[in-house]
């Protein structure tokens, strides 16, 4: 067998394993494997997989099953399976799916080059306790549009969310250095970021458990000192972490979008102590009051999590309450998934999925109008938006970013009049409101 020079990654899940999925490509890259555009140019084929809750975990099912059947069927040499849904299920998986030539469990994705050279020996299988921790020196091919990148700046999870499996999966919170974020951020802009995106499973985390912790203002402040970069963003703020400090510097720094992202999973109090939230510090409400009385406006993402044990319909509806209020500016919510190996799982109470399922319509329901009320009132303002391209839904209109919209999960500015370049930003005037995209054009 020849040894594999294409390769072609599917990389599921969060950001924070696209990070995972792009140091891999910089691995192979180094040994001299390129990336191939489709699956079919490719020898090889590698899934990054996700097994945070039971869909994430079909999905990577799925996804395995549909491409080892294209081995089956000799249209790939080799086929390897990395990264969480490996860590979950571990050594079993191996004797079920006998196509895949090697498995990686999220701690030991460095030793991808061996499984590839190693290929013709049985299936290998690596798995161990994360503790890994990729740093500017760890090679990484980036595979977002060259003005966008994601900036990981902690692996791992030292909450005990009690629905939750990742710090199973991933490890310890461990913070990557001051020193090596700086370097990688001058690196991402020297190659032509203008926007970074700032992750970790909770970014407000970032250096207690480094000696001189360093907090993730100092690592704000530090970035914004960097010269050419236009945005900074910042995702998955634990509600605990957000400290006045962290506001402040939000409501006056220029380069730091207007946006903050806080999963804040629920409000009843209840729920949140069952949910392992420490909450003791601050409710929910006055942190948004907060946001929204700073000097300038915020973009409030947030996550929402319906149908957790003992949520009765009183209680949900002071979840709806929450979300009528706070009026966020985007959100998304999800059913409890009873994780197995989580506390949660063993709770009793769990409301019927029928019931869960409409609670999840309702919440929906309810940001829709928000967010079309929200997008009616910039009608008429003009705005700089990030030149993304052509929309995906047709050659006509050209699609772009506010800065209160983040890559990926958020809506977009539709354009249509006017010339834009991409990766530059273009001012939009807003002429058209939806539930969730906005339409202009460039002035
Ligand atoms: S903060 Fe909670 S929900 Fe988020 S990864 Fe950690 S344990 Fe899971």
């Amino acid at each position: 067998m020849n040894h594999p020079r294409k390769v072609f990654l599917i990389s599921l899940g969060c950001s924070k394993n696209l990070v995972d999925s792009e140091s891999i490509l910089g691995l192979l890259h180094d040994r001299g494997i390129r990336s191939a555009q489709t699956l079919e140019e490719a020898d090889m084929v590698i899934i990054n997989t996700c097994g945070f809750i039971q869909s994430a975990v079909e999905e990577s099912i799925d996804t395995i099953l549909e491409v080892s059947n294209k081995k089956k069927k000799g249209e790939i040499d080799y086929l390897f399976v990395v990264g969480c849904f490996v860590q979950r299920y571990g050594y079993k998986l191996s004797k079920e799916i006998p196509e895949v030539d090697g498995w990686l469990g999220t701690g030991e994705l460095d030793k991808i080059p061996m499984l590839i050279q190693d290929h013709e020996s049985p299936p290998l299988f690596f798995i161990s306790r994360p503790t890994a921790l990729a740093d500017h020196t760890t090679s990484r091919i980036q595979t977002t549009p060259f003005y966008t990148a994601y900036l990981r700046i902690a692996e791992g999870c030292s909450h005990r969310c009690s629905y939750c499996i990742i710090p199973a999966l991933r490890g310890p919170f461990r913070s990557r250095t001051l020193e090596s974020l700086a370097i990688e951020a001058k690196r991402l802009i020297d190659h032509g970021v203008k926007e970074i995106n700032i992750i970790a499973q909770d970014t407000t985390m970032y250096g207690r458990d480094l000696k001189s912790h360093p907090t993730l203002i100092t690592l704000l402040e530090n970035l914004l000192l960097i010269k050419g970069l236009d945005w900074i963003r910042i995702f998955y703020c634990h509600p605990v972490g957000v400290s006045d400090q962290l506001l402040s510097l939000l409501g006056s720094e220029e380069a730091l979008c207007p946006y903050i992202d806080i999963p804040f999973q629920h409000v009843n109090p209840m729920i949140l102590r069952s949910m392992g939230r420490d909450v003791q510090k601050e409710d929910p409400r006055i942190l948004i009051e907060k946001i929204r009385s700073l000097k300038r406006d915020i973009s409030i993402r947030t996550t929402l999590m319906v149908g957790f044990p003992g949520e009765t319909d009183e209680i949900f509806d002071e979840l709806h309450e929450f979300v009528s209020t706070a009026s966020f500016d985007h959100m998304g919510a999800f059913i409890f998934s009873p994780e197995k190996g989580t506390p949660a799982a063993r709770m009793q109470d769990i409301p019927d999925k029928k019931v869960a399922k409409k609670r999840l319509d309702n919440l929906m329901k309810l940001q829709r109008r928000i967010s079309k009320e929200k997008n009616r009132s910039l009608i008429g303002r003009t705005l700089p938006v990030l030149i993304e391209g052509v929309s995906e839904e047709t050659d006509l209109l050209l699609s772009g970013r506010t800065a209160a919209m983040a890559p990926d999960v958020d809506a977009r500015v539709l354009i249509n009049k006017g010339e834009g370049i991409v990766g530059e930003f273009s001012m939009v005037r807003i002429t058209e409101a939806y539930p969730y995209d906005l339409v202009g054009e460039i002035v």
